[in-house]
């Protein structure tokens, strides 16, 4: 079974980080694959061009076993819709391997505003991991989603390639990309939210300082 960890990593933290470690360890995944996405030049924040963000993701995943940096997104280019990067992960591994799309709460509340949403459970398993902050309506279409979907043995995930939804409780972290970067814009200490190895690196090339 595989997980698959989409995000904008602009940059990785630790709020990332932990929980996908958990998530690893209670699903027993063989491998993370953490999916940087493409963001068009116009929209990219001063300083971390996509090689950048790429190269922290590098330099976190090399920590820990199991965790891979898959490139497809950056090397499709233009608008990168998960449901594209499933379809075509799906044919790098076959109908029968079990895919687990990892998710925070925050991002998966909005799930029904995604390119083709409903295709993504034909696809793979939505595993949520709890997020700070975030909620979860109680009506509409996710809400409709977790009642048909949600399973509450992990077994059942091995059980199907796709189409289960699994909620993970993990250590709940309050870190996000963006107070990292505006703690940098202010010249505030940025250590402890992130591996030292990303802090280094975006010292180095004096990223998020305007
Ligand atoms: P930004 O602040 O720039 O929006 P971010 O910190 O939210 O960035 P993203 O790269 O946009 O990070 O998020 C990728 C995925 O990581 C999303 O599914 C999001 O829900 C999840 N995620 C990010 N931070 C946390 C956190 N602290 N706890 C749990 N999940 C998180």
């Amino acid at each position: 079974m595989i997980g698959i960890f989409g995000g904008t990593f602009d940059p990785v933290h630790f709020g990332h980080l932990r929980p996908l470690l958990e998530v690893q360890q209670a699903l027993g995944l063989d491998e993370v694959r953490l999916i940087p996405s493409f963001i068009p030049p116009h929209r990219e924040t001063p300083g971390a061009s996509a090689e950048q963000r790429l190269a922290m993701l590098e330099l976190a995943a090399a920590e820990t076993p199991g965790f891979v940096i898959d490139q497809r997104e950056l090397q499709r280019g233009g608008p990168s819709y998960t449901v594209d990067t499933l379809q075509s992960l799906r044919g790098e591994l076959g109908e029968q391997k079990s895919i687990c799309l990892i998710m925070g709460l925050d991002a998966f509340a909005g799930l029904d505003s995604w390119h083709q949403w409903q295709r993504l459970t034909e696809l793979a398993h939505i595993v949520v991991m709890q997020r700070p902050g975030g909620l979860l309506a109680k009506a509409g279409a996710v809400a409709e989603l977790i009642k048909q979907r949600q399973v509450l043995d992990v077994a059942e995930l091995q059980q199907q390639a796709a189409g289960r939804v699994w909620f993970q409780s993990v250590t709940q972290l309050e870190i996000s990309a963006t107070a990292i970067r505006e703690f940098v814009v202010h010249g505030q200490d940025v250590r402890f939210l992130m591996p030292d190895s990303v802090r280094h690196y975006m010292e180095a090339h004096g990223l998020y300082k305007c």
